[in-house]
Protein backbone atom coordinates (compact mmCIF):
# COMPACT_ATOMS: atom_id res chain seq x y z
CA UNK A 1 0.00 0.00 0.00
CA UNK A 2 1.41 3.72 -0.72
CA UNK A 3 1.72 5.87 1.90
CA UNK A 4 1.05 9.76 1.89
CA UNK A 5 4.05 11.51 0.66
CA UNK A 6 3.74 13.64 3.62
CA UNK A 7 4.82 11.37 5.60
CA UNK A 8 8.01 9.98 3.54
CA UNK A 9 9.46 13.71 3.63
CA UNK A 10 9.73 12.60 7.84
CA UNK A 11 13.26 11.81 8.44
CA UNK A 12 13.80 7.87 9.25
CA UNK A 13 14.77 7.01 12.78
CA UNK A 14 18.79 7.59 12.76
CA UNK A 15 19.30 4.82 14.90
CA UNK A 16 17.49 1.36 13.84
CA UNK A 17 21.02 0.21 14.47
CA UNK A 18 21.08 1.13 18.08
CA UNK A 19 17.69 0.02 18.69
CA UNK A 20 18.10 -3.29 17.23
CA UNK A 21 21.21 -3.66 19.21
CA UNK A 22 19.14 -2.79 22.39
CA UNK A 23 16.61 -5.35 21.89
CA UNK A 24 19.30 -8.05 21.15
CA UNK A 25 21.00 -7.21 24.25
CA UNK A 26 18.17 -7.37 26.52
CA UNK A 27 17.16 -10.70 25.12
CA UNK A 28 20.63 -11.71 25.69
CA UNK A 29 19.77 -10.96 29.66
CA UNK A 30 21.81 -7.87 29.44
CA UNK A 31 21.18 -5.03 32.24
CA UNK A 32 20.51 -2.55 30.11
CA UNK A 33 20.10 1.38 31.32
CA UNK A 34 18.29 3.38 28.81
CA UNK A 35 19.10 7.40 29.65
CA UNK A 36 18.02 7.84 26.39
CA UNK A 37 14.13 8.92 27.18
CA UNK A 38 12.91 11.96 28.68
CA UNK A 39 9.86 10.66 30.88
CA UNK A 40 9.66 10.84 34.76
CA UNK A 41 10.12 7.49 35.94
CA UNK A 42 8.28 8.97 39.52
CA UNK A 43 4.43 8.63 39.30
CA UNK A 44 2.01 11.26 39.03
CA UNK A 45 0.73 12.48 42.85
CA UNK A 46 -1.71 10.64 44.39
CA UNK A 47 -4.20 13.84 44.45
CA UNK A 48 -4.31 14.13 41.10
CA UNK A 49 -4.78 10.20 40.44
CA UNK A 50 -8.04 10.68 43.38
CA UNK A 51 -9.26 13.98 41.38
CA UNK A 52 -9.46 11.99 38.12
CA UNK A 53 -11.14 9.07 39.63
CA UNK A 54 -13.61 11.13 41.69
CA UNK A 55 -14.34 12.90 38.48
CA UNK A 56 -14.42 9.88 36.27
CA UNK A 57 -17.18 8.24 38.58
CA UNK A 58 -19.12 11.32 38.19
CA UNK A 59 -22.17 10.46 34.74
CA UNK A 60 -21.91 14.05 34.22
CA UNK A 61 -18.91 13.98 32.74
CA UNK A 62 -19.35 10.96 30.64
CA UNK A 63 -20.34 13.49 27.64
CA UNK A 64 -17.93 15.37 24.96
CA UNK A 65 -15.66 17.68 26.84
CA UNK A 66 -17.72 20.87 27.96
CA UNK A 67 -16.81 24.11 25.87
CA UNK A 68 -15.58 21.81 23.39
CA UNK A 69 -12.19 21.87 21.65
CA UNK A 70 -11.15 25.06 23.83
CA UNK A 71 -11.04 23.11 27.30
CA UNK A 72 -13.57 23.65 29.73
CA UNK A 73 -13.62 27.63 31.26
CA UNK A 74 -12.64 26.61 34.73
CA UNK A 75 -9.43 25.04 33.74
CA UNK A 76 -8.98 27.71 31.35
CA UNK A 77 -9.09 30.28 34.21
CA UNK A 78 -6.55 28.12 36.48
CA UNK A 79 -4.13 28.03 33.94
CA UNK A 80 -4.49 32.19 34.18
CA UNK A 81 -4.10 32.30 37.28
CA UNK A 82 -1.30 29.67 37.19
CA UNK A 83 0.40 31.81 34.50
CA UNK A 84 -0.30 35.39 36.63
CA UNK A 85 0.86 34.35 40.03
CA UNK A 86 4.16 32.53 38.34
CA UNK A 87 5.37 34.71 35.37
CA UNK A 88 3.20 37.80 35.92
CA UNK A 89 1.59 37.26 32.56
CA UNK A 90 -2.27 38.34 32.47
CA UNK A 91 -4.53 36.15 29.66
CA UNK A 92 -7.67 36.28 29.06
CA UNK A 93 -9.52 32.63 29.63
CA UNK A 94 -12.23 33.48 27.27
CA UNK A 95 -9.85 34.05 24.17
CA UNK A 96 -6.03 33.72 25.14
CA UNK A 97 -6.16 30.52 26.21
CA UNK A 98 -7.15 27.14 24.93
CA UNK A 99 -6.96 23.84 26.14
CA UNK A 100 -4.66 20.88 24.52
CA UNK A 101 -4.16 17.09 24.65
CA UNK A 102 -0.08 17.86 25.10
CA UNK A 103 2.16 20.88 23.83
CA UNK A 104 2.95 17.68 20.89
CA UNK A 105 -0.54 18.32 19.43
CA UNK A 106 -0.27 22.51 19.58
CA UNK A 107 3.17 22.54 17.63
CA UNK A 108 1.22 20.05 14.66
CA UNK A 109 -1.91 22.20 15.01
CA UNK A 110 0.04 25.78 14.71
CA UNK A 111 1.67 24.70 11.61
CA UNK A 112 -2.08 23.71 10.32
CA UNK A 113 -3.54 26.99 11.49
CA UNK A 114 -1.18 28.92 10.18
CA UNK A 115 1.19 27.84 7.40
CA UNK A 116 0.20 27.68 3.92
CA UNK A 117 2.13 25.37 1.31
CA UNK A 118 5.35 26.73 -0.17
CA UNK A 119 5.89 28.73 3.36
CA UNK A 120 9.07 28.37 5.57
CA UNK A 121 9.14 27.21 9.11
CA UNK A 122 12.33 27.98 10.91
CA UNK A 123 13.43 26.07 14.42
CA UNK A 124 16.54 25.76 15.91
CA UNK A 125 19.04 22.71 15.02
CA UNK A 126 19.73 20.95 17.38
CA UNK A 127 16.23 21.15 18.34
CA UNK A 128 12.98 18.47 19.13
CA UNK A 129 12.28 16.27 16.04
CA UNK A 130 8.52 16.59 16.07
CA UNK A 131 8.75 20.34 15.00
CA UNK A 132 10.05 18.94 11.56
CA UNK A 133 7.83 16.50 11.48
CA UNK A 134 4.77 18.97 12.20
CA UNK A 135 6.41 21.58 9.70
CA UNK A 136 6.23 19.06 7.00
CA UNK A 137 3.21 17.43 7.53
CA UNK A 138 1.25 20.62 7.51
CA UNK A 139 2.84 21.72 4.15
CA UNK A 140 5.60 23.71 5.85
CA UNK A 141 9.00 23.84 5.00
CA UNK A 142 11.67 23.43 7.70
CA UNK A 143 14.53 25.80 8.27
CA UNK A 144 17.20 25.22 10.67
CA UNK A 145 18.66 28.08 12.58
CA UNK A 146 22.20 26.38 14.65
CA UNK A 147 22.08 26.85 17.86
CA UNK A 148 25.47 27.05 19.18
CA UNK A 149 27.56 26.71 22.42
CA UNK A 150 29.56 29.90 21.77
CA UNK A 151 26.03 31.69 21.61
CA UNK A 152 24.91 30.46 24.39
CA UNK A 153 22.56 27.72 22.07
CA UNK A 154 20.28 31.06 21.21
CA UNK A 155 19.86 31.30 17.20
CA UNK A 156 21.50 34.72 15.34
CA UNK A 157 18.36 35.97 13.04
CA UNK A 158 21.27 38.32 11.63
CA UNK A 159 22.35 34.67 9.71
CA UNK A 160 19.36 33.84 8.14
CA UNK A 161 19.45 34.22 4.39
CA UNK A 162 17.33 37.51 3.66
CA UNK A 163 15.76 35.26 0.62
CA UNK A 164 14.73 32.77 3.86
CA UNK A 165 13.66 35.44 6.16
CA UNK A 166 11.49 36.45 3.16
CA UNK A 167 9.79 33.06 3.01
CA UNK A 168 9.04 32.65 6.84
CA UNK A 169 6.11 32.72 8.27
CA UNK A 170 6.41 30.49 11.91
CA UNK A 171 9.30 30.06 14.16
CA UNK A 172 9.29 27.38 16.67
CA UNK A 173 11.25 27.89 19.70
CA UNK A 174 11.96 26.49 23.10
CA UNK A 175 13.77 27.52 25.85
CA UNK A 176 14.56 25.96 28.52
CA UNK A 177 15.27 23.94 25.34
CA UNK A 178 15.34 20.03 24.61
CA UNK A 179 18.16 18.89 24.01
CA UNK A 180 21.11 21.65 25.14
CA UNK A 181 19.00 22.58 28.43
CA UNK A 182 20.08 26.52 27.68
CA UNK A 183 17.49 29.39 29.00
CA UNK A 184 16.65 32.23 27.30
CA UNK A 185 16.95 35.76 28.51
CA UNK A 186 15.02 38.63 28.74
CA UNK A 187 16.77 40.27 26.33
CA UNK A 188 16.24 37.60 23.79
CA UNK A 189 12.72 37.67 24.13
CA UNK A 190 12.98 41.47 22.70
CA UNK A 191 14.98 40.38 19.68
CA UNK A 192 12.48 37.85 18.84
CA UNK A 193 9.67 39.97 19.41
CA UNK A 194 11.37 42.97 16.91
CA UNK A 195 12.46 40.05 14.22
CA UNK A 196 8.83 38.34 14.25
CA UNK A 197 7.25 41.85 14.11
CA UNK A 198 9.67 42.89 11.28
CA UNK A 199 8.71 40.15 8.98
CA UNK A 200 5.53 38.78 9.89
CA UNK A 201 6.59 35.50 11.58
CA UNK A 202 4.48 33.85 14.07
CA UNK A 203 6.02 32.87 16.75
CA UNK A 204 5.37 29.30 18.97
CA UNK A 205 7.38 29.20 21.95
CA UNK A 206 7.07 25.62 22.98
CA UNK A 207 7.87 25.81 27.01
CA UNK A 208 6.79 22.09 28.60
CA UNK A 209 10.28 23.27 30.97
CA UNK A 210 9.42 26.68 32.39
CA UNK A 211 9.22 25.14 35.98
CA UNK A 212 12.06 22.99 35.24
CA UNK A 213 15.14 25.04 36.23
CA UNK A 214 17.90 24.83 38.29
CA UNK A 215 20.19 27.09 40.46
CA UNK A 216 19.77 30.70 40.47
CA UNK A 217 17.80 30.50 36.91
CA UNK A 218 14.70 32.54 36.87
CA UNK A 219 11.26 30.69 35.26
CA UNK A 220 10.28 32.81 32.52
CA UNK A 221 7.51 32.63 30.16
CA UNK A 222 8.01 34.47 26.65
CA UNK A 223 4.52 36.05 26.78
CA UNK A 224 6.23 38.51 29.52
CA UNK A 225 7.92 40.05 27.13
CA UNK A 226 6.59 43.34 25.32
CA UNK A 227 4.44 42.76 21.96
CA UNK A 228 5.22 38.89 22.75
CA UNK A 229 1.18 38.52 22.28
CA UNK A 230 0.67 40.75 19.15
CA UNK A 231 3.40 38.17 17.78
CA UNK A 232 2.73 34.52 19.04
CA UNK A 233 1.34 31.88 21.21
CA UNK A 234 3.24 29.76 23.82
CA UNK A 235 2.12 26.43 24.54
CA UNK A 236 2.77 24.61 28.12
CA UNK A 237 2.26 21.11 29.59
CA UNK A 238 1.38 19.31 32.43
CA UNK A 239 3.59 16.34 31.31
CA UNK A 240 7.04 17.54 32.98
CA UNK A 241 6.48 19.05 35.84
CA UNK A 242 3.66 17.18 37.01
CA UNK A 243 4.62 13.51 36.07
CA UNK A 244 1.96 13.59 33.95
CA UNK A 245 3.06 12.70 30.36
CA UNK A 246 0.94 9.79 29.59
CA UNK A 247 -2.24 12.12 30.42
CA UNK A 248 -1.99 14.01 27.69
CA UNK A 249 -2.85 17.84 29.03
CA UNK A 250 -1.37 20.58 27.89
CA UNK A 251 -2.12 24.18 27.05
CA UNK A 252 -1.90 27.25 24.29
CA UNK A 253 -1.58 30.59 25.41
CA UNK A 254 -1.19 34.10 23.71
CA UNK A 255 -2.13 35.91 20.00
CA UNK A 256 -6.15 35.74 20.10
CA UNK A 257 -6.04 35.24 16.23
CA UNK A 258 -3.59 32.22 16.60
CA UNK A 259 -5.78 30.75 19.59
CA UNK A 260 -8.72 30.74 17.20
CA UNK A 261 -6.94 29.40 14.57
CA UNK A 262 -5.68 26.41 16.68
CA UNK A 263 -9.35 26.17 18.23
CA UNK A 264 -10.50 25.33 14.73
CA UNK A 265 -8.47 23.02 14.05
CA UNK A 266 -9.32 21.18 17.52
CA UNK A 267 -12.90 21.63 16.96
CA UNK A 268 -12.49 19.72 13.11
CA UNK A 269 -10.00 16.89 14.17
CA UNK A 270 -10.87 16.04 18.21
CA UNK A 271 -13.62 17.34 20.72
CA UNK A 272 -11.11 18.27 23.28
CA UNK A 273 -10.37 16.81 26.29
CA UNK A 274 -11.93 14.45 28.32
CA UNK A 275 -13.32 16.34 31.75
CA UNK A 276 -12.07 14.39 34.28
CA UNK A 277 -8.51 14.80 33.00
CA UNK A 278 -9.17 18.67 33.01
CA UNK A 279 -10.01 18.33 36.51
CA UNK A 280 -7.24 16.61 37.30
CA UNK A 281 -4.93 18.82 35.54
CA UNK A 282 -6.53 22.10 37.39
CA UNK A 283 -6.33 19.85 40.43
CA UNK A 284 -2.26 19.72 39.68
CA UNK A 285 -1.99 23.05 39.19
CA UNK A 286 -3.69 24.71 41.95
CA UNK A 287 -2.00 21.94 44.63
CA UNK A 288 0.78 20.54 43.47
CA UNK A 289 3.34 22.91 44.18
CA UNK A 290 5.36 20.74 46.33
CA UNK A 291 5.32 18.04 43.77
CA UNK A 292 7.51 20.70 41.18
CA UNK A 293 9.56 20.96 44.08
CA UNK A 294 10.60 17.88 45.39
CA UNK A 295 11.03 17.00 41.45
CA UNK A 296 13.53 19.58 41.77
CA UNK A 297 15.54 18.76 44.46
CA UNK A 298 15.50 14.61 43.17
CA UNK A 299 16.96 16.26 39.24
CA UNK A 300 19.34 18.59 40.91
CA UNK A 301 20.80 15.73 42.99
CA UNK A 302 21.20 13.33 40.02
CA UNK A 303 22.52 16.32 37.65
CA UNK A 304 25.21 16.58 40.55
CA UNK A 305 26.33 12.84 40.24
CA UNK A 306 26.12 12.87 36.60
CA UNK A 307 28.58 15.78 36.47
CA UNK A 308 30.75 15.03 39.03
CA UNK A 309 31.17 11.49 37.11
CA UNK A 310 31.65 12.72 34.11
CA UNK A 311 34.21 15.37 35.48
CA UNK A 312 36.09 11.90 36.79
CA UNK A 313 36.28 10.11 33.68
CA UNK A 314 37.80 13.57 31.97
CA UNK A 315 34.93 15.72 30.76
CA UNK A 316 33.93 18.10 31.84
CA UNK A 317 31.94 21.61 31.13
CA UNK A 318 29.68 24.00 32.06
CA UNK A 319 26.02 22.69 31.74
CA UNK A 320 23.34 24.99 30.93
CA UNK A 321 20.28 25.58 33.79
CA UNK A 322 17.36 24.22 32.37
CA UNK A 323 15.45 20.88 31.68
CA UNK A 324 15.94 17.24 33.12
CA UNK A 325 18.84 16.60 30.57
CA UNK A 326 22.44 17.15 30.48
CA UNK A 327 23.94 17.76 27.00
CA UNK A 328 27.11 16.60 27.18
CA UNK A 329 30.27 17.28 25.32
CA UNK A 330 32.07 14.16 23.66
CA UNK A 331 35.73 13.10 24.86
CA UNK A 332 38.32 13.75 22.62
CA UNK A 333 36.64 14.90 20.17
CA UNK A 334 34.89 11.66 19.25
CA UNK A 335 31.67 11.46 17.54
CA UNK A 336 28.15 11.32 18.66
CA UNK A 337 27.05 8.17 17.27
CA UNK A 338 30.83 6.25 18.50
CA UNK A 339 30.34 7.50 21.57
CA UNK A 340 27.00 6.63 21.93
CA UNK A 341 28.01 2.89 20.58
CA UNK A 342 30.72 2.91 23.11
CA UNK A 343 28.54 3.77 26.47
CA UNK A 344 26.45 1.03 25.33
CA UNK A 345 28.81 -1.57 24.59
CA UNK A 346 31.23 -0.86 27.28
CA UNK A 347 28.52 0.16 29.91
CA UNK A 348 25.02 -1.26 28.28
CA UNK A 349 24.20 2.54 29.14
CA UNK A 350 21.95 3.90 26.58
CA UNK A 351 21.85 7.48 25.75
CA UNK A 352 20.81 9.83 22.80
CA UNK A 353 23.10 10.60 20.12
CA UNK A 354 23.20 14.63 19.80
CA UNK A 355 22.96 14.31 15.91
CA UNK A 356 19.14 13.02 16.58
CA UNK A 357 18.42 17.03 17.12
CA UNK A 358 20.34 17.96 13.91
CA UNK A 359 23.52 17.98 12.44
CA UNK A 360 25.18 20.87 15.25
CA UNK A 361 24.10 18.14 17.72
CA UNK A 362 27.44 16.49 16.84
CA UNK A 363 29.77 15.95 19.24
CA UNK A 364 27.26 15.77 22.15
CA UNK A 365 25.15 13.16 23.64
CA UNK A 366 22.14 13.95 25.77
CA UNK A 367 21.89 12.47 29.11
CA UNK A 368 18.17 12.08 30.60
CA UNK A 369 17.77 12.47 34.67
CA UNK A 370 14.39 10.24 34.64
CA UNK A 371 15.50 7.36 35.59
CA UNK A 372 15.41 6.03 39.60
CA UNK A 373 18.19 7.16 41.74
CA UNK A 374 19.52 3.82 41.83
CA UNK A 375 19.69 3.32 37.98
CA UNK A 376 21.71 6.25 37.63
CA UNK A 377 23.98 5.41 40.30
CA UNK A 378 24.41 1.91 39.02
CA UNK A 379 25.04 3.33 35.04
CA UNK A 380 27.40 6.25 36.33
CA UNK A 381 29.54 3.56 38.37
CA UNK A 382 29.71 1.55 34.96
CA UNK A 383 30.75 4.28 32.81
CA UNK A 384 33.09 5.50 36.40
CA UNK A 385 34.75 1.88 36.34
CA UNK A 386 35.12 1.62 31.89
CA UNK A 387 36.18 4.99 31.20
CA UNK A 388 38.33 6.02 34.33
C1 LIG B 1 8.30 16.55 26.18
C2 LIG B 1 8.23 17.62 25.16
C3 LIG B 1 7.02 17.97 24.57
C4 LIG B 1 5.78 17.12 24.71
O1 LIG B 1 4.96 17.59 25.64
P1 LIG B 1 3.49 16.97 25.77
O2 LIG B 1 2.77 18.03 26.49
O3 LIG B 1 3.63 15.70 26.55
O4 LIG B 1 2.96 16.74 24.40
C5 LIG B 1 6.97 19.08 23.73
N1 LIG B 1 8.08 19.77 23.46
C6 LIG B 1 9.27 19.43 23.96
C7 LIG B 1 10.47 20.23 23.62
C8 LIG B 1 9.39 18.33 24.82
O5 LIG B 1 10.59 17.98 25.28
Amino acid sequence: MQIAERLTKIPPYLFMELRKKIAKAKAEGVDVINLAIGDPVEPTPDGVIEELYLRAKDPENHCYPTDEEKGMISFREEIARWYLERYGVLLNPDDEILGLIGSKEGCHHFVLGRINPGDIVLMTDPGYPAYRSSILMGGGEPYSMPILEENDYLPVFEDIPADIVKRARGMFLCYPNNPTGACATRDFFDRVVKFAKENDIAVCYDNPYSEIVFDDQERLSFLSAEGAKDVGVELNSLSKPYNMTGWRIGMAMGNPDLIAAISKVKENTDSGVFNPIQYAAIYALKNEETNIENMLNIYARRRDLVLKTLDRIGISFKPPKGTFYLWVPTPDGMNSIDFTNLLFEKAAVVVAAGTAYGEHGEGYIRISLTVTDERLKEAMERIEKEFA
